[in-house]
């Protein structure tokens, strides 16, 4: 036995499920969305994805899969869309350039805190300064 009988979850036919994740049809309607995403864009490189999704009637969570999985960037397209973030138009990648680089920072701060937690489970106590609130 090759495969296992599942239902479609866009469908709701039973398919032989063979990595997919969806029935031949809808498999092949979503590779042909998707190829129609790629023109259309080709052709409106600035639109929005909602406009995609408005101007093709298909699902945001189409273009969203096709923006993690980078096809646009493979096709050289320049696809503007949201940072996941903040929104701000990006070209590439799933953040902004703020996004990504705070998040670098916040992953470098917390870097320091282990390395701090490290020096003082070590006893090497280091810089100890107090604040003087007030005045
Ligand atoms: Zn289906
Ligand atoms: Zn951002």
């Amino acid at each position: 036995m090759a495969g296992k009988l599942k239902n479609c979850p866009d469908c709701g036919k039973i398919y032989v499920d063979t990595g997919t994740g969806m029935c031949r049809d809808c498999y092949e309607k979503m590779e042909d969305q998707m190829a129609e995403v790629c023109s259309y864009v080709r052709d409106n490189p600035h639109s929005k994805v909602k406009e995609i999704c408005d101007a093709l009637d298909v699902k945001e969570k189409l273009v969203r899969r096709m923006i993690r999985e980078g096809r646009f960037t493979m096709d050289g397209i320049d696809f503007e869309y949201p940072c996941e973030m903040c929104g701000k138009l990006i070209h590439n990648g799933r953040y902004c350039e703020n996004c990504a680089s705070q998040m670098a920072k916040d992953m470098e701060k917390a870097d320091e805190r282990a390395q701090e937690k490290l020096k003082e489970s070590q006893g090497l106590g280091v810089g100890m300064y107090s604040k003087n609130m007030g005045i």
